[in-house]
């Protein structure tokens, strides 16, 4: 139980509350303990440094972080104190981040299958000693995967809709819509929120 709460999600604000990322709970509770960040109650927008934080009352319901001595609120959002821009860090590759890089659509023919249907090709196939990155990875429906097998681009007579590319932090941060949290919709106005299919 506890170690689910530890990788769920909290969403960071940078110094103007501004969203820019999602965090695991547990790296979170850390940017607080080292007062790199404040806790925000998302009912009262309070903010709270580590030593309120653990003196809150953990909520009926709320999910909480157990040490030996105390229940931690997991917070739902935090905020950063010193950092005001927008950190222009690569984003981590993982399946979740390329379909949002590739907007759920396949690079060669452009098609929207849908998810179940997607997989991630190696532009360079893997047998080639094609590494598993940014640069080389995107999405392809089955169809397109199939036929291009282990062959390079041009050899499969396929095209790339785009040269594949690690994405940026976007300053306009997007929520897909299976990880939308309630206590998240004060901090990100409806248009930010994306409605994945
Ligand atoms: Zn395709």
């Amino acid at each position: 139980m506890t170690s689910a709460i530890l990788t769920r999600d909290t969403l960071v604000l940078n110094k103007a509350w501004i969203a820019i990322a999602t965090t695991p709970v547990r790296h979170a509770l850390s940017l607080i303990f080292t007062g790199t960040a404040e806790a925000i109650e998302p009912d009262s927008f309070q903010t709270h440094a580590f030593e309120t934080w653990v003196e809150l009352e953990v909520p009926d319901g709320e999910p909480f972080v157990s040490t030996v001595n105390m229940q931690i609120r997991a917070p739902e959002v935090i905020v950063l104190r010193s950092y005001s821009g927008v950190p222009q860090q690569v984003l981590p590759f993982t399946r979740r981040n390329l379909v949002r890089r590739d907007g759920s659509t396949c690079q060669y023919c452009g098609r929207q299958p849908g998810h179940a249907e997607l997989s991630i090709d190696h532009v360079i196939p893997r047998s080639r000693g094609g590494p598993t990155s940014w640069e080389n990875c995107v999405l392809a429906c089955v169809q397109c995967n199939r036929r291009k097998g282990s062959k390079l681009v041009a050899d499969a007579g396929m095209r790339l809709v785009r040269r594949p590319a690690a994405p940026q932090w976007s300053p306009i941060f997007e929520v897909a819509g299976t990880h939308q949290r309630d206590a998240w919709r004060r901090f990100i106005s409806d248009k930010h929120w994306k409605h994945s299919g």
